[in-house]
């Protein structure tokens, strides 16, 4: 570079630097003294306009400034899981302990630990052609995780060199014809998807958990579902209960401009919590990006980036990742923030004119594909993205832009909330894409009718609906026999089947057999009252109270009755329920 640029204009997190003849769009910039980090994000001639990560408090004009002449990159290597990362890929214990209470800006702490010796068993021998995703070998990261080591994106050739053994993160492990080093961990630039031999399209559903999710709303791998709320309808406890209990081999968590103490909270919680499927500490499927609330705004626009390059990266190695974002409504805040400082014309709200295109490119991320390189395996990346409407209108662009390009919504609502009703999720508003193609799972997982159950169960809360409403007009009294049974089955299916508290430990995960079971009776029990009184027993005659009892004694119980339970809850379904009084 001919002369070195300097600060020529400060005003919060944005930097003005010249000359800088050759510097390229988002790349990555040290400014001043203490080499606060900074990423290019216009040029004007040969001014760049520059974003500062951090607090730029004693920052002045005239300060230096170093182009890096790169865009911001995450390594990826073993070391990942059970990392918490800061927005821009730093480990949030490495930057503590380097800066005492606070951060101290400009800090340099790597994403992988550069000293650990990780244990790599290579599976191919040179001589053999590689390209990019090609998997080179395996290393343990943890006890039953195995991280395939890839070929990065964009080399190939002949492999001259590829030793097992003891290995850095960084150190060289084998070569190539055409000279490039590799080592277990590569560097990716974050705002640039990682390349795929194929989308592909997948029949398996990503399952949460969550009754009122897996049966009414349910969610393809690879599927992108949107969970708009307004304030304390319960996003950050879903997004919470999908990271402790969704069926993924990896979960990214992006903790995107919440509360810290929300964060704190699910870090204490996560390495306690174990995965029946692994039978080991939860964290260890866990990567977690934390920006919170009382971090630097500029990182949080860069922290989603992180977040989802991550996420490909598992995929990438054949795993079904899942990213959960809380919330993109704070990723797109920041970038309205960072739009108007720039001085661009707004669009809607204020939000930038480009707010709809830069959603959808993140969204895009999400998906099932077929791996590049060899050998030949799948991966899958969904997405659940948390979003804080204003009011809880939906109506705001955030929303909007998302509602265009997702497919599916799982709406919160406040009223619901309000009555105690979690999750609260209001079936009228949300909907799912994926029913038709995820329904054949779980109609093999549980021997058929699911897509029955399904409807019965939407047709029953509707039912539930209407009768309210006329209730409302003329009073509970002045219904017939059956419409009242209709109410009480209604309220039985939200409250019992659908209602699920994230604090129970005995229900705070349903597999998928416990929600088609609870649902399976729930709507039986409905049709054997009807057929009563539709022979002319009268609804006071009929004991709902006791068979209600033994739906909620069975979604309560403790896992290890649940067989118990279970024939119980056939008994319901098949039998003579509801009893006459
Ligand atoms: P938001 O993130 O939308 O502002 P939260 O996720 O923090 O809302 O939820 C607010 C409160 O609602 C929680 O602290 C909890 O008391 C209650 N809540 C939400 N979801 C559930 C749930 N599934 N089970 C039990 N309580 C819930
Ligand atoms: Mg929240």
């Amino acid at each position: 570079r001919m002369s070195a640029p300097r600060l020529t204009r400060i005003a919060g997190a944005l930097a003005e630097a010249a000359p800088v003849p050759d510097a390229s769009l988002y790349e990555m910039a040290r400014v001043g003294d203490q080499r606060l980090l900074g990423e290019v994000i216009r040029i004007r001639g040969d001014v760049a306009t520059l974003q500062v990560y951090e607090e730029t408090d004693g920052l002045a004009t005239g300060a230096a400034v170093e182009l890096t002449g790169a865009g911001l990159t995450v390594p990826l290597g073993p070391g990942l899981l059970g990392a918490i990362l800061d927005g821009l890929g730093r480990p949030l214990e490495t930057l503590a302990r380097q800066g005492g209470d606070h951060i101290r800006p400009g800090v340099d702490a790597p994403t992988l630990d550069p000293a650990r010796r990780w244990e790599f068993q290579a599976v191919l021998a040179a001589g053999g052609l590689i390209t990019g995703g090609t998997v080179l070998g395996e290393v343990r990261e943890r006890p039953g995780f195995t991280h395939r080591i890839l070929v990065p994106p964009g080399v190939s050739g002949r492999l001259t060199e590829l030793r097992s053994g003891a290995f850095t993160a960084h150190e060289p492990i084998g070569t190539t014809d055409t000279g490039q080093a590799l080592s277990l961990a590569h560097s990716w630039p974050v705002r640039v998807p990682r390349p795929v031999a194929a989308r592909a399209a997948t029949s398996r559903p990503f399952i949460t958990g969550q009754r009122v999710f897996d049966l009414l709303f349910p969610l393809a791998e690879g599927g992108v579902v949107a969970l708009p709320g307004g304030f304390g309808t319960g996003k950050t406890v879903i997004e919470q209960s999908l990271a402790k209990h969704a069926e993924a081999d990896v979960i990214v968590y992006i903790g995107c401009g919440e509360r810290g103490n929300e964060m704190a909270e699910l870090l204490d919680e996560l390495p306690a919590l174990v995965d029946p499927r692994t039978g080991r500490s939860i964290m260890d499927r866990t990567v977690m990006v934390v920006n919170t609330s009382n971090m630097p705004v500029a990182a949080r626009e860069a922290s989603v980036y992180v977040g989802v390059t991550i996420g490909e990266y598992f995929r990438d190695q054949g795993y079904r990742v899942a990213v959960l974002a809380d919330s993109l409504s704070r990723w797109a805040e920041a970038l309205r923030e960072i739009g108007a400082r720039l001085g661009e014309m707004p669009g809607e709200e204020g939000y930038p004119t480009y707010l709809g295109t830069r959603l959808a490119q993140f969204y895009e991320r999400a998906g099932t594909v077929r791996c590049a390189g060899t050998p030949e395996r799948e991966g899958a990346l969904t997405m659940v993205t948390a979003i804080s409407p204003p009011g809880g209108d939906l109506s705001e662009p955030v929303t909007q832009a998302t509602l265009r390009v997702v497919g599916g919504l799982w709406a919160l609502d406040a009223a619901l909330a309000h009555q105690r009703q979690f999750p609260a999720v209001d079936w009228e508003t949300s909907w799912s894409l994926y029913v038709d193609r995820v329904t054949p799972w779980f109609d093999q997982a549980v021997g058929g009718g699911w897509g029955v159950l399904r409807g019965a169960a939407l047709a029953l809360l509707q039912e539930g609906k209407d009768r309210q409403e006329i209730a409302d007009l003329v009073g509970t009294d002045a219904l017939q026999d059956e419409d009242r049974l209709v109410l009480h089955s209604a309220r039985t299916l939200r409250e019992l089947v659908l209602g699920q508290s994230a604090f129970d430990p005995n229900d705070w995960n349903s597999p998928v057999e416990k929600t088609w079971r609870l649902a399976r009776a729930a709507l039986a029990l409905h049709r054997a009252a009807l057929e009563r009184l539709r022979a002319g027993i009268r609804l006071e005659e009929l004991d709902l109270a006791g068979p209600a009892r033994l739906l909620l004694a069975a979604r309560n119980a403790p896992a290890a009755d649940w067989p118990a339970h279970a024939a119980t809850l056939e008994r319901l379904t098949t039998g003579t329920a509801p009893v006459t009084v």
